[in-house]
């Protein structure tokens, strides 16, 4: 009953999206370029943008609710494309709405699920219908592979031929699924198979690019790549026999994959980032999730401090830390990771410079991030890498807009568009780390204030207990 109850209270409160809402006073970030419009009036009604401009001019309605704008800055709100759910490791599906709570406090508002599963295009549904708090989604398809060798629950389809990824790409457009995902051990004629099946479904294609594959198949494909796979592999010294590097699965490899890192020729790098720029793809570096779990690792006292640490199910940390142990207990030499670090940053670098768009990707919750606390952390790894403020902003808000193809409604502030907001108390364009002073999200029609953000996140807190 006391469920029913407070499904019922949520959706009073979003059904109230027909209301008038006016940011007054407010510095305006429209995403549009590197400046502020200061002392703006945004006017919002039934959940879009219809007036924006000059407080001094725009006559706000009786009927509207202010919002005090003074002083604060309001941005497009953020769309974090790599995330997962604490399902996949195990965790009941019933706390996935927890999940997505937080990914609104944290001001995300909308979030691409990399590992589909048809529980989340359900949870989809619950979120498009305001019938929970949350970002919307977009759900990627079940990973395709070519085994699975791994333990634990797997959310994906098993593709040992050709056939068999062309009957997996149909059934996941069928299931409604927005790309196909492709990840680990896919040999290159599955993979065409699966390529040539996606485009002919009108089916998106992004990913991991495993050594089988190889990066040319993946261009020539228009593939979208994940985590900066196979990229290292390119500065390879044609000399050297040994052609796997550190990307996928090989970042565990301390043996054989990591001594290579010495070996990486950075006079390599323009040629590289020209072939990417040619394919006309999008790449989602994922650098603070590779960066704080195999580049410069954390101590145990600071992983236990992180604002993330609370929400990390009880049940899966043994598991979260043993697996730290084994790359820890004797890791690469120091001298590797930074310099593992810094290819990556220099990468992205030139690949900002050369105009590739980029994507911001947490893949939380992988080892310590939760999703939505992790979407700043990669936003602060992309100032790291040398993108200044704006640009890493861009890489959360305008070019996932233009990637989903969803730029007439998000991204940018403008009028028009689909109010998907963040109030912050101090600009972001001056210091990345103020994307975190978030005092109120605006989605679905919604002003969540600071004080109902946190009460989201109070409750999400049960996912600590699990
Ligand atoms: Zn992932």
């Amino acid at each position: 009953m006391k469920n029913a109850l407070l499904v019922l209270c949520w959706f009073c409160c979003i059904g109230l999206n027909a209301q008038t809402v006016a940011f007054k006073n407010v510095n305006v970030i429209p995403m549009d370029g590197d400046y502020v419009r200061s002392l703006q009036t945004v006017l919002v009604e039934n959940g879009v943008i219809t007036q924006m401009g000059e407080a001094a001019e725009i006559k706000i309605p009786r009927q509207a609710k202010i919002i005090d704008g003074t002083g604060k800055y309001l941005m497009p709100g953020l769309m974090d494309m790599h995330v997962h759910f604490f399902t996949e490791q195990g965790i009941a599906s019933k706390f996935m709405p927890q999940e997505t709570k937080i990914m609104l406090a944290n001001g995300v508002t909308t979030a691409r699920i990399m590992c589909g599963d048809s529980q989340y295009l359900a949870l989809k549904k619950q979120l498009d219908q305001g019938r929970i708090p949350g970002p919307e989604l977009v759900v990627v398809s079940p990973q395709l592979v070519g085994k699975w060798p791994f333990r634990g629950p797997f959310f994906g389809v098993i593709a040992d031929t050709p056939e068999k990824a062309r009957a997996a790409v149909r059934e996941f457009k069928a299931q409604g699924y927005a790309a196909l995902k492709i990840t680990f051990f896919v040999q290159p004629d599955v993979y065409d198979a699966a390529v040539e099946t996606a485009r002919a479904e009108g089916l998106p294609v992004t990913g991991h690019v495993g050594p089988d594959v190889g990066l040319d198949r993946a261009l020539a494909a228009g593939q979208q790549i994940e985590h900066l796979d196979e990229f290292l592999e390119q500065l390879l010294p044609d000399t050297v026999k040994q052609r796997i590097s550190v990307s996928g699965t090989s970042v565990w490899d301390k043996k054989k994959a990591w001594p290579t890192v010495d070996l990486l020729d950075v006079s390599k790098i323009p040629a590289l980032v020209q072939r990417i720029k040619k394919a006309g793809i999008s790449v989602t570096p994922t650098h603070y999730f590779l960066h704080s779990s195999f580049g410069y690792g954390q101590h145990e006292d600071s992983i236990r401090a992180l604002p993330d640490f609370d929400y990390i199910p009880a049940s899966l940390k043994p598991d979260r830390f043993k697996a730290r142990e084994y790359f820890w207990t004797d890791p690469p030499p120091e001298a590797l990771r930074k310099r593992y670090i810094s290819l990556r940053q220099h990468l992205t670098r030139a690949l900002y410079t050369a105009g590739v768009p980029l994507l911001c990707g947490s893949d939380s919750p992988e080892w310590f991030l939760v999703s939505g606390f992790s979407v700043h952390n990669e936003l602060q790894a992309m100032v790291e890498a040398g993108l200044p403020p704006f640009a890493a902003l861009e890489t959360a808000t305008v070019n996932p807009a233009r990637y989903l193809g969803v730029d007439e409604q998000k991204g940018t502030i403008a009028v028009g568009k689909t109010a998907d907001l963040l109030l912050l108390t101090a600009n972001p364009l001056d210091d990345i780390a103020n994307s975190r002073q978030i005092e109120g999200v605006f989605h679905q029609g919604k002003y969540y204030d600071r004080k109902t953000l946190d009460k989201l996140l109070k409750e999400a807190r049960v996912l600590g207990k699990q």
